[in-house]
């Protein structure tokens, strides 16, 4: 059954405008207490208590009968001890059975709306509640206010005998619902169910979705569709920039990317994507920009701050380099390629203790990482141990057979320790690397 049905309260509609009767209910009655919205549970049941006169001129409501026994709520100031605890809605919903919860939900829903309408929204005159708590009436203007109700359609898209499913950034780990929305004033329910799947919060799941299932092709055109019903929304103005440079589309992803940060300047990822589009064309200094820009929206932009770093690493300026570098691994420990990086830096600023520290730990936050190995190799290296900087430059071999730097550099070990046969054949594998100067140097060697 869903949650918040199957109220069995006859709620007297026709009699409980009568403040006298009423009042005769009060008498007899039984209260629910509610403190800051959250109703009295003991032993999984609503727990409803006989009238007290402390609770005197505090808010209640008259919920209906339950045969003949009247029920009402009330919500009391603080937390008294009433032999139960205040319990918040939704956990409680899945304790007590469903009368209690649809009871409670009735309560709660009643208790809130009249807190919350003291006031006439028409002229501003403090309302007075009336038939129980259903009506509150204005005595400046005689309005007249009701609880409203907001009508809510959930649906499920289906597609070729799958259907579609999203997940809000709030959602804990592997959750997944329905999709849901508000039907709109002059808009019937089956005009809102074909409306919601359009709005740009299931549109991003849909390309999600597509380009999870590997069709980046039908996302991106999901997306392109989006931006244009959409144009005010910075996020699908991010994805589709996201979308295109993953397509390997940099030329198209950049206009994208810089609509989506003219709409939100706070949006870091974007920045950041801007940032590395930029970095990989060579625009070093708009890219530095782009990356400030980033952490300026967001501090602690771990992404930002790696690539920031390495930025300032390439271009020389080590000392700030290493600023960003400590930072970035505060917020990201695991990420093997910034502390590869850092501990470059590290080694250029003569530090080689700090150096083959940082080294160590990338090759144990990713043992599966080729360049730490190598990296880790050159240290032990440099550092006298030749056996462990081997063990290392192996390892990376295996992990990335074409990797000719780490062939050259386990060839330059094989060789000092008069292996010349195993140096020769790392050198013949670093012959055959894409980089011109790796093969050169190889090649020369070979001679
Ligand atoms: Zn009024």
């Amino acid at each position: 059954m869903l949650s918040f049905t199957g109220n069995p309260l006859d709620r007297a509609c026709d009699r409980r405008a009568d403040p006298a009767w009423l009042a005769a209910q009060a008498q007899a009655g039984l209260f629910l207490p509610f403190s800051e919205g959250r109703p009295l549970v003991a032993q999984d049941r609503a727990l409803f208590l006989p009238w007290r006169t402390e609770w005197e001129g505090l808010p209640r409501i008259f919920l209906g009968l339950d045969g003949t026994q009247p029920l009402f709520a009330v919500a009391v100031a603080g937390e008294p001890d009433l032999g139960g605890t205040f319990t918040e809605m939704r956990p409680a919903a899945f304790v007590l059975p469903a009368r209690d919860c649809a009871i409670a939900g009735q309560a709660k829903a009643m208790l809130d709306w009249n807190r919350r309408h003291g006031f006439c929204p028409n002229c501003g005159t403090a309302t007075e509640g009336r038939d129980g708590g259903y009506r509150r009436w204005c005595p400046q203007c005689g309005a007249e206010h009701f609880p409203r109700t907001d009508p809510v359609v959930i649906m499920l898209p289906l597609f070729e005998g799958k259907c579609l499913i999203g997940r809000n950034a709030r959602f804990p780990g592997g959750l997944y619902s329905a999709f849901a929305g508000f039907v709109e004033p002059g808009e019937s329910m089956e005009e809102a169910v074909r409306r919601e799947p359009r709005s740009p919060v299931a549109q991003l799941d849909l390309a999600e979705a597509l380009t999870r299932a590997g069709q980046p092709a039908r996302a991106l055109d999901v997306l392109n569709r989006a931006v244009k019903s959409n144009p005010e929304d910075a996020l699908l103005w991010y994805q589709l920039g996201l979308s295109l440079s993953n397509a390997d589309r940099p030329d198209e992803a950049f206009p994208a990317l810089q609509k989506a940060v003219s709409l939100d300047p706070l949006l870091a990822e974007a920045w950041s994507l801007q940032g590395t589009s930029l970095a990989s064309h060579g625009q070093m200094e708009n890219a530095e920009t782009a990356f400030r820009a980033a952490l300026r929206a967001e501090p602690d932009h771990a992404e930002s701050l790696g690539n920031l770093a390495h930025l300032l690493s390439a271009a020389g300026d080590l000392p700030q380099a290493e600023y960003y570098f400590a930072r970035a691994i505060r917020m990201k420990p695991d990420d093997a390629e910034v502390r590869v990086n850092y501990a470059v830096t590290l080694a250029g600023l003569n530090r080689p203790e700090e150096a083959l520290q940082q080294a160590e730990a990338a090759v144990k936050a990713d043992p599966k990482s080729p360049d730490a190995h190598n990296f880790l190799g050159t240290l032990l290296a440099r550092g006298n141990q030749p056996d462990a900087a081997l063990r290392e430059f192996l390892a990376a071999t295996s992990l990335r057979p074409d990797f000719g730097l780490a062939h050259l550099n386990a060839a330059a070990i094989l060789a000092s320790k008069g292996d010349t046969a195993a140096a020769r054949t790392h050198l013949e594998q670093a012959a055959r690397d894409a980089d011109e100067k790796i093969r050169q140097r190889a090649l020369r060697q070979l001679r």
